[in-house]
């Protein structure tokens, strides 16, 4: 059962909704409400893992203070686990997916940001106040520019999805975009070409190039297809966050000594056009003991890791 949140999606508004998609899944599958041994929830976070309770997650701005887990503890009288979705996802791909036997696991997924999750010695890495694995916001560029999270040169910042979009838009508003943006035409024909990138004159700012979002649509997808294309400037795009991406997993590496590194999220399904940039930096910067200790490989799961860790967050205590 699968439902989007709708334009308003507060508490008083989803929650009923979930407590429905719940009962509707039980009667697709045919399974009663006694037969339940538990419900696990993946959310965004901050959240408390140990209360259940959501702390206004910035997509859902009205969430503040939600007791979630006993809003369906207290619903269902079935035991209920809730968790960040990042760490749900690592505890799927742990038990399930790239990461089935071994004992330390660090998950990074990169999509519109990036989030991590760690599980060292068979358990979620929570942290002391449950905020461990925000990998995402590990400095890769300590002179670098602000991130949203109030660090500056955030791994997020250079290698999410976000950031090649965003530096896909910096190079078309600097005149270095013109094939990019050719290119990004013929995917979309329908639209009107760009008029203007710059103007001839060159010293004031033309007014559409504050809306190349809105005349075509620019996406690291978008940027990735143009790089595969052999687009100049589309591929040092991509080289640049792949190799900021490597510098993370150097970091990965030196701090955890994982066994698995384990690549989730929609920007890593560019595959080898991200990766290959990202292992070489590894290659050359890793120490020898730990970078050989350790595999890098693509999630297996997705985009169903959050889901399959959630229905598993039960096995927390004993794994199965
Ligand atoms: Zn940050």
């Amino acid at each position: 059962v699968s439902l989007l949140t709708g334009e308003q999606p507060t508490p008083q508004w989803v929650i009923p909704r979930m407590h429905a998609a719940v009962n509707q899944a039980l009667d697709e599958a045919g399974v009663p409400l006694a037969r339940v041994a538990g419900i696990g929830i993946a959310s965004p976070g901050p959240l408390d893992n140990r209360t259940g309770v959501i702390y206004s997650p910035p997509n859902l701005p009205e969430w503040e203070s939600i007791p979630l887990r006993n809003l369906f503890a207290n619903h269902f009288h079935v035991p209920t686990w809730v968790e960040n979705d990042a760490n749900a996802a690592a505890w799927g791909e742990y038990l399930f997916g790239a990461g089935r036997g071994c004992q330390n696991m660090v998950y990074l997924t990169v999509s519109t940001g990036i989030g991590g999750g760690m599980i060292i010695d068979g358990k979620i890495v929570e942290g002391t106040s449950g905020t461990a694995g925000e990998l995402g916001h590990m400095t890769i560029d300590w002179r670098g520019k602000p991130c949203r999270c109030g660090n500056v040169g955030c791994l997020e910042f250079l290698s999410s999805g976000t950031a090649i979009a965003r530096q896909a838009h910096e190079a078309i508003r600097a005149g270095q975009g013109n094939d990019l943006l050719t290119f990004a035409h013929t995917m979309h024909p329908h639209r009107e070409p760009m008029k203007i990138s710059r103007q001839e004159d060159g010293d004031q700012r033309d007014e559409h190039a504050l809306s190349v979002e809105e005349q075509l649509p620019i996406n690291a997808h978008t940027v990735a297809l143009a790089a595969e294309a052999g687009i100049p400037v589309a591929r040092t795009i991509i080289t640049q966050a792949a190799q900021a991406l490597g510098a993370g997993l150097v970091n990965i590496i030196h701090v955890f000594n994982p066994e698995r590194i384990v690549l989730g999220g929609g920007v890593t399904q560019m595959g080898s056009l991200l990766v290959e940039p990202a292992l070489q930096i590894v290659q050359e910067r890793s120490m020898k003991r730990p970078r050989e200790a350790v595999r890098v490989l693509l999630a297996e799961l997705e985009p169903n890791a959050g889901l399959v860790g959630a229905g598993a967050l039960m096995y927390r205590s004993n794994p199965p």
